[in-house]
């Protein structure tokens, strides 16, 4: 399908008319192709039909990028703005996602192959929740009186915290849209300036909105946005001594690699990693609930979930029992085109991926571990891979140790807390996990052993705006959203005076 025919088709549908971003990025207020001319098929993962293109930016459009979110942080137009005005503008951004929710959900779909209603029911909220509650924050980031004991004069010290200037940041491909606003929402607030680098896979709803973000009122130059390559405009942002902060949204590999490029001028990094993270049952849970709620840990977006739940650990008196229902829940999920209403799990972003998910599943047959359910790819046309299951793995096999980023869920069981807490944390991972059980004491016990940045009980996935997000060990640096991830947007200034004649 060609570009005009996909505008055409999206046109029919009742209550959306899209806006298809076409070959061109925007860089200091202008929508422009890439310096060298280059450009990126966009790929509809459901069809792998090709149906628009994006420019791929190079060095010297990067480098066009970080003068204009230099020139526009040093000019008072942001930085410097009312902060009430500021955070009118963050509000208004918010508004514009709301409004166009059909027309960013379908775009996503397209893009990345996720259901329209998941997609409307998750992602398209997530943005515009965290842009109003950062818009909030814009008049409330103060700062503190020193109380210091000096010499002996009178000094007067105050602490306040400072925007850190412009900042580089670069998302994936999993929630296009709500990865690039919990990035682009606390910067702005904070006063920074942006350069942002979506995915090569799925590069449209950002692009979007930029766009809307523009006719809300956010001045030209202040949010600037550079499709391309990882390698090459990625690469780029992060050499770039004009950046003065990168925050990352990634693979561990990756992540390692920028820590390592960003310690040539001591960049400030934080990262949002990848994950192996345990789901546990216990036997007094509410099993219904845990075996539903388990399922949709790993399988929901095609387990391409940073903070999905891929090892599961069940207490043996029901394991059997809850395997088996996740098992029927898995074989419940239809399978299909995120446009198709019924769709449960849509294909996975790209070829490649489905390529690396069906090895991960080969080599977990290769070592010997039972099949409970899945393993193909459904028999469909598109990158789909069946929710599958593995029942006993050994512990070394690589669909446990390694992150998968599709539908495969590798379970154990147990037989105490000690034995559970000490396998939920033989991982160099440490993002997210889940506990099931109706013991509060227990639960919140095992949430204080668990080696992660975020313990859900009796529930998963449950982010919010006022909740930081983020991993430990190698699941990253820093955390996403609230007041703590905002923060990671500011740099404090100590001012002292020594008062008399
Ligand atoms: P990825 O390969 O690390 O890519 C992430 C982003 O980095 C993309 O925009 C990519 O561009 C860019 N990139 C690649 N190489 C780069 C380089 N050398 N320098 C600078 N940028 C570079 O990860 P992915 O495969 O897109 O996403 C899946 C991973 O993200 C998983 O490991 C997942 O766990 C993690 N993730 C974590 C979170 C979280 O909050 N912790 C959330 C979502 C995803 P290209 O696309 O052009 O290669
Ligand atoms: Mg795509």
């Amino acid at each position: 399908m060609n570009a005009t025919a996909f505008a055409q088709t999206l046109h029919g549908q009742k209550g959306h008319e899209v806006h298809l971003p076409r070959n061109r990025m925007l860089i200091g207020g202008e929508w422009i192709e890439s310096a060298e001319g280059q450009c990126i098929n966009v790929e509809d993962p459901a069809t792998a039909e090709i149906f628009t293109r994006v420019p791929a930016g190079s060095a010297e459009d990067i480098d066009r990028a970080v003068s204009a979110a230099r020139k526009a942080f040093e000019s008072a137009s942001w930085a410097r703005m009312r902060p009430l005005d500021r955070g009118k503008i963050i509000e208004n951004i918010a508004r514009k996602i709301e409004e166009h929710a059909g027309e960013l959900a379908l775009l996503e779909s397209y893009d990345n192959g996720k259901a329209v209603h998941h997609a409307l029911a998750v992602d398209v909220p997530a943005a515009v929740d965290i842009f109003r509650y950062m818009a909030g924050w814009t008049s409330k980031i103060g700062g503190q009186v020193n109380p210091i004991s000096g010499d002996g004069q009178q000094y007067h010290s105050y602490s306040v915290r400072e925007p850190v200037g412009v900042v580089g940041q670069i998302v994936p491909w999993n929630y296009p849209l709500a990865m690039a606003a919990w990035k682009i929402a606390p910067a702005l607030a904070a006063g920074c300036t942006i350069v942002l680098k979506p995915s090569e896979l799925t590069p449209l709803t950002a692009l979007r909105l930029a766009e809307l973000a523009l006719e809300a009122g956010l001045p030209e130059g202040v949010l600037n946005v550079v499709t391309g390559y990882g390698q090459d405009a990625g690469q780029a942002l992060v050499e770039h001594r004009g950046v003065d902060k990168i925050a990352f949204t990634g693979s561990t590999r990756v992540g390692k690699q920028i820590v390592r490029t960003a310690a040539d001028d001591l960049k400030r990094v934080t990262l949002e990693l990848g994950g192996k993270s345990p789901s546990l049952i216990f036997a007094d849970a509410d099993l219904e609930k845990a075996t539903l709620g388990a399922a949709l840990a790993i399988f929901f977006n095609s387990g391409q979930v940073c903070l999905a739940a891929s090892r599961l650990f069940v207490e043996r008196s029901v394991y059997d029992q809850v395997v088996e229902g996740i098992a029927k829940v898995a074989q419940g999920f239809k399978l299909g085109h995120g446009r198709d209403p019924d769709t449960m799990l849509g294909p996975l972003v790209s070829r490649a991926q489905q390529i690396r998910v069906l090895d991960y599943i080969e080599q977990g047959r290769q070592c010997g571990a039972e099949v409970v359910t899945g393993g193909g790819t459904g028999g469909k046309d598109g990158y789909f891979v069946e929710p599958t299951i593995f029942s006993n793995p050994d512990r070394d096999a690589s669909i446990v140790r390694e992150e998968i980023f599709g539908p495969v869920l590798v379970a154990t069981p147990f037989d105490d807390v000690e034995e559970v807490v000490k396998a939920a944390n033989d991982t160099h991972y440490g993002l997210a996990a889940n506990i099931w059980t109706r013991d509060l004491s227990r639960a919140h016990l095992t949430a204080r052993q668990l080696q992660a940045g975020v313990v859900w009980i009796n529930t998963h996935g449950m982010n919010d705006p006022s909740a930081p997000f983020g991993g430990v060990k190698e699941s990253g640096w820093g955390r996403e959203v609230g007041e703590e991830g905002l923060l990671h947007y500011t740099e404090t200034k100590t001012v002292t005076a020594l008062l008399g004649e």
